[in-house]
């Protein structure tokens, strides 16, 4: 298992994913945006238009999913 925090994957606060891969992190990390932005957190809804800005092209998606697989991949492992 690896963590990552909400921030770490673009999100706006301090809340530790943990996952065993890449993908499976980003989905907890995208559920979990799902509520806050359900709830109308000011933090995280700021987080996600920078996102989108962020997510204008295809490119770019892929270049910000890549080096943010190499970075959970440069984690070390929870003991
Ligand atoms: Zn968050």
């Amino acid at each position: 298992m690896k963590s990552m925090t909400c921030k770490q994957l673009g999100g706006a606060c301090d809340l530790t994913f943990q996952a065993n891969s890449f993908e499976e992190i980003a989905a907890l990390s995208k559920k979990h945006g799902m509520e806050m932005f359900q709830k109308g957190d000011k933090a995280h809804l700021e987080a996600m238009n920078k996102m989108k800005e962020l997510m204008q092209t295809q490119d770019a998606m892929k270049e910000w999913f890549e080096s943010k697989r190499k970075e959970f991949d440069s984690m070390p492992e929870d003991k």
